[in-house]
């Protein structure tokens, strides 16, 4: 892997606490490219009593990196895009080995991840208090605004970049100290962040990555020092619920990014060529392992056959391979469980009366290569439409009337992403305002951008991340009542 960068220092193996490189006292684990299988890095194994140490480095460092202006914090935070977007490639390609999105994604996220960072670098200047009339003659009070504290997050492999960025540029920008917990399968994407980070000049302690292969034993640390004062999360509905039960014994504020089931809706006055090219993207990007991947495509009947035939020429199109190689538009899957449960779900479609439309096996390329699959015939009952797939399975369910799509596009327990196609102004209203969902993509299947709230109702989360309202998660409201 070295040998693929321009610069191979940026390929680092030992975490990053309190400004220094450290080894783990559990030893190391490995990690593997998903598309090859072999081994790429064995990464520091911190234990639980290194993570603590982190934390208390997080700690010392906080109250000077708050003291700083919100300028002088926006300066550092501009250097640490900067060589974010310098190594844009380099960065990639770290990406693509230990994930196995193709490169292009790759470092598509890595300009994805460091917009957060411009964005909040910005931020960092605009957080605003608020004065409001006294409740009395001599009363005046004014609300200000303070870094919360210490800020720890857990993040999953699908965006080992973004994931951090989305949550560390706001954290530091409001003054927060911050330690990463990354995932074991994508810690190197983390690791590099915290090289450029030195390099940027962010002080010692600011920014901590503890690599370590206990997820579990990371989050009881974050969630029982009273120390850390901010949980931020991304990862599955199963995991967010043990952490804000874990969370609760020391009150903690949390802001969780949790799974989705995004139904994505085609009305029969949509332009179906659109609504191709739009699935396509909301489907297969990451070969469908996003939150915000279209899990339940609803069709109207009248179009249904035509959108299944020109959705199976788009996915004739793509092509499956290492992430690393030229032209591939697709990879692999993360691991064998992936592959286990699109197989599950598909099993459950076609022994319930679905129909394979393409695809629908493990890829020729052996390992956890899956095709892109399609599947009609597809209803409410079987498991894809409870459950979200995290991978190439798109499958297609049959509706009449709008009534009766909206019900079963909200008829899950998720509220993340959704998504329709459809011309009329007035259904486009109603529809929109009908999805129990934190966003809408309207005649688009691409929505995430630095730029907007991005986050979950119902049990897809709490809080929001990206936009001003990001960098709240972030800080606390104080109250000043003065009497004159
Ligand atoms: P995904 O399906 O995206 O892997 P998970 O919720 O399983 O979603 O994992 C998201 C992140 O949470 C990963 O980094 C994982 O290691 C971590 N994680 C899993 N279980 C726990 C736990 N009990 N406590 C803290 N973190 C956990």
């Amino acid at each position: 892997l070295k040998s693929l960068l321009n610069d191979p220092t940026l390929l680092e193996s030992r975490a990053y606490v309190n400004g220094a490189w450290t080894d783990g006292s559990d030893g190391t684990f490995d990690v593997t490219n998903p598309a090859r299988g072999d081994v790429i890095a064995q990464v520091a194994d911190l234990s639980r009593a290194q993570v603590a140490e982190a934390i208390d480095a997080a700690y010392a460092a906080q109250k000077e990196w708050a003291a700083l202006t919100g300028k002088e914090r926006a300066n550092l935070l501009r250097k640490w895009f900067d060589l974010m977007t310098e190594n844009a490639e380099d960065l990639g390609i770290i990406l693509t080995a230990e994930q196995g999105k193709p490169k292009s994604e790759a470092v598509g996220e890595i300009h994805y991840g460091a917009s957060f960072v411009e964005f909040f670098a910005e931020e960092a200047k605009r957080v605003y208090g608020e004065t409001i009339p006294g409740h009395q003659r001599d009363k005046r009070i004014t609300v200000i605004k303070q870094p919360i504290g210490v800020a720890a997050s857990i993040t999953p492999w699908n965006f080992p970049n973004a994931m951090i960025t989305r949550k560390a540029a706001p954290a530091l920008a409001a003054g927060c100290a911050f330690v990463a917990r990354p995932a074991k399968e994508t810690p190197l994407s983390a690791i590099v962040l915290a090289v450029l980070a030195e390099r940027a000049g962010i002080p010692a302690g600011v920014f901590n990555v503890v690599t370590s292969s206990s997820a579990s034993a990371t989050g009881k640390e974050f969630c029982e020092n009273p120390k850390v004062r901010k949980l931020t999360f991304t990862g599955s509905t199963e995991v967010g619920r043990i952490l804000l039960r874990q969370a609760a014994d020391q009150v903690m504020k949390c802001s969780m990014e949790l799974g989705g089931n995004a139904p994505f809706i085609v009305f029969d006055d949509a332009d179906l060529d659109a609504a191709v090219e739009g699935a396509m993207l909301c489907k297969f990007r990451n070969n469908g392992q996003t939150c915000v991947c279209a899990n339940r495509i609803y069709v109207q009947a009248g179009v249904y056959d035509a959108f299944a035939a020109k959705l199976a020429e788009a996915v004739a199109k793509l092509n499956v391979g290492d992430g690393l190689s030229d032209g591939v538009t697709t990879g692999p899957l993360i691991n064998e469980d992936a592959v286990e449960k699109v197989e599950e779900h598909l099993n459950d479609v076609t022994s319930h009366g679905g129909a394979i439309l393409t695809g629908g096996q493990r890829h020729a390329l052996g390992g956890t290569f899956f095709e892109p699959t399609i599947v009609t015939g597809v209803t409410q009952d079987m498991m894809v439409a409870q459950d979200e797939t995290f991978g190439p399975l798109a499958p297609l369910f049959k509706f009449e009337s709008d009534e009766e799509v909206i019900e079963m596009a909200n008829d899950t327990i998720f509220g993340l992403a959704s998504y329709f196609y459809a011309k009329d102004l007035s259904r486009v209203y109603r529809v929109a305002e009908a999805l129990e969902y934190g966003m809408v993509g309207i005649n688009t299947g691409i929505i995430s951008t630095e730029l907007a709230p991005f986050g979950g109702v119902k049990q897809s989360g709490l809080g929001r991340e990206g936009s001003h309202h990001g960098i709240e998660e972030f800080l606390e409201m104080k109250y000043l009542c003065m009497s004159v």
